[in-house]
C-alpha cells in the first residue's frame, strides 16, 4: 500500500484484484466441471470395456458353436453321399440317366416335391389328374414347364391342409 499514491490508483488496483478473483472463480468452476466430466468418461470407458469383453466372450462361444455345427454338417454330408451311392445302385440305369440329365440342366435340383398343387421347382400349377397319377405311382411324372421330376410328399400335403385352415 506504500506505493499507492492516490485514491484513483487504489481504486484501479482494487478493480483489477476483483477481476482476477472472478477469473480464478471461473477457472475453479471449470475445473470442477472437467473433473466431473473425466469421472463420467472413466465410468463410460469401464462400461464399454465390460461390453467389449462380453461381446468377445459371446463371439468366442458362437465361433465354437459354428465349428461344432460345421463338423456335424461334414459328417451328415458324408453320410448322405454314402446313402446317395447306395440308392443310385438300386435305380434302373435309364431312370438314373434321365435323373442325371435333368440334374445337370437344373443346377443340381432334379427332383422336386409338389407344394400346394404346384411344382416345387418352378411353381407352375400341376393338373389334379397328374397329381393323382403321381400319388398312385403309376409312372414317372415330370413338370411340363421346368422338366424336373415331381414327387409326392405326404408331410407337405398335411402342411398344405393346415396352411389352408390357417388362411381360412
Ligand atoms: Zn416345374
Amino acid at each position: 500500500m506504500y506505493s499507492v499514491k492516490t485514491n484513483r490508483e487504489y481504486d484501479a488496483i482494487t478493480v483489477e484484484i476483483e477481476t482476477v478473483k472472478s477469473q480464478i472463480d471461473q477457472c475453479e468452476l471449470r475445473q470442477l466441471e472437467l473433473d466431473e466430466l473425466i469421472e463420467n468418461l472413466k465410468q463410460e470407458i469401464k462400461q464399454v470395456e465390460t461390453e467389449v469383453n462380453d461381446l468377445k466372450m459371446n463371439l468366442a462361444e458362437l465361433e465354437k458353436e459354428l465349428q461344432e455345427k460345421m463338423a456335424v454338417t461334414e459328417t451328415e454330408t458324408h453320410e448322405l453321399e454314402v446313402e446317395r451311392h447306395r440308392l443310385i445302385s438300386q435305380i434302373e440305369k435309364p431312370m438314373y440317366a434321365t435323373y442325371e440329365r435333368i440334374r445337370k440342366a437344373k443346377n443340381g435340383l432334379a427332383v422336386v416335391p409338389i407344394i400346394r398343387g404346384a411344382c416345387g421347382g418352378c411353381y407352375q400349377t400341376i393338373p389334379p389328374q397328374r397329381i393323382l397319377e403321381l400319388r398312385q405311382w403309376k409312372r414317372l411324372i415330370v413338370c411340363e414347364v421346368c422338366g424336373r421330376i415331381l414327387v409326392w410328399d405326404e408331410t407337405l400335403d398335411r402342411q398344405e391342409t393346415s396352411d389352408q385352415k390357417r388362411t381360412k
